[in-house]
């Protein structure tokens, strides 16, 4: 049970109010509103991917979705510019990745690469990592040609109207004509040509290093050929990164975190979780940020019920 609580106070010597685990929009949004709460949070940023904090919009160029920004933000400015804002209201930050948590005992346990520290509640901000092909190239045109994100990139003036490939999922609203992977929904969508049976093995590019196909691969017969297309879309799947909670709070059966209807909270009390790690429908910026804020007013009201 949490003993004691005040807005400037850890609520007893060593016991932080909170630690943040996550440093996307969720995780940042979840520390503005706490840090306005004089929560003082602790913030484990993790450098897991690409070596920075900011989650999954450092990996992108423009985001044209997010309000307050009609011209659009590159994924990189509105991540800095959300932790500055977390970094305001006081928040304290870790480039660290969280390696162990304990929310067995009361008060919890976060141990990362670099320090332990001892809190009365936690928000598990994450996020999801998307699932890869593991092309030969993949990496040399991510965000140049391969995304994982339709409704993000679909809608790009880069790939409106053209022709694409996907594997997996469906963006037929935005292109202009597509070739999928194998699907058995899209019959009757005259701008879908569904290739059974077939594996996509590589992208190719142009002169000018640009992408400019998908080299597939028959399963039957063995027999190659390039699909001319401008972009190719993974729809295979997110895993959450749930991990650090496994065995502690209930998860569903691909591992998103399972929260109380309507609520930021996970089956163990004063652990409260928000953005991808719990949801595997909507995936986006601002509903991930939507979920920090719940995250966080429903830590400050926690507090408070149990001092
Ligand atoms: P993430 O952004 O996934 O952040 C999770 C954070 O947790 C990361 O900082 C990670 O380092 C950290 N973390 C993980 N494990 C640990 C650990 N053990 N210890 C410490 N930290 C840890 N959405 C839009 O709304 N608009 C767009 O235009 C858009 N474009 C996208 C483009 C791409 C290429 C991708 C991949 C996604 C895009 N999205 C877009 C989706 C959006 O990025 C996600 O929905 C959003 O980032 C989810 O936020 P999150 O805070 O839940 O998690």
């Amino acid at each position: 049970t949490v003993k004691a609580y005040s807005a400037d106070q850890p609520t007893s010597p060593g016991v932080e109010n909170l630690v943040i685990i996550g440093s996307g929009p969720a995780g940042y949004t979840a520390a503005i509103y706490a840090g306005r709460a004089n929560l003082k949070p602790v913030v484990f940023e993790g450098y897991q991917i690409g070596g920075v904090p900011g989650g999954q919009l450092m990996t992108t160029t423009e985001v044209e979705n997010f309000p307050g920004f009609p011209e659009g933000i590159t994924g990189p400015d509105l991540m800095d510019r959300m932790r500055s804002q977390a970094e305001r209201w006081g928040a304290e930050l870790f480039q660290e990745d969280v390696e162990f948590v304990d929310v067995n005992t009361s008060p919890f346990t976060v141990q990362s690469s670099d320090r332990m520290v001892k809190c009365n509640s936690i928000i598990m901000a994450t996020g999801a990592t998307a699932k890869r092909l593991k092309l030969p190239r993949e990496d040399e045109f991510w965000s140049r040609g391969i995304s994982a994100c339709a409704i993000c990139d679909g809608a790009s003036p880069i790939f409106k109207g053209q022709v694409l490939a996907v594997v997996g999922g469906g963006i037929t609203s935005y292109a202009g004509q597509v070739d999928y992977g194998e699907c058995f929904r899209v019959f009757d969508n005259p701008n879908i040509t569904v290739h059974f049976n077939t594996e996509t093995v590589d992208v190719v590019s142009n002169t000018k290093g640009q992408m400019s196909g998908v080299l597939t691969k028959r399963l039957d017969t063995g027999e190659e050929s390039v699909l001319e297309v401008k972009g190719l879309f993974y729809g295979i799947g997110h895993s959450p990164n749930s991990q650090l909670l496994e065995g502690q709070v209930k998860l569903d059966d691909t591992g998103y975190i399972l929260v109380e209807e309507g609520t930021a909270k996970t089956s163990t009390e004063g652990v409260f979780v928000a953005g991808d790690v719990q949801d595997h429908e909507w995936r986006q910026a601002i509903t991930a940020a939507g979920s920090g804020c719940i995250a966080a007013l429903s830590v400050e009201r926690y507090l408070v019920t149990n001092n």
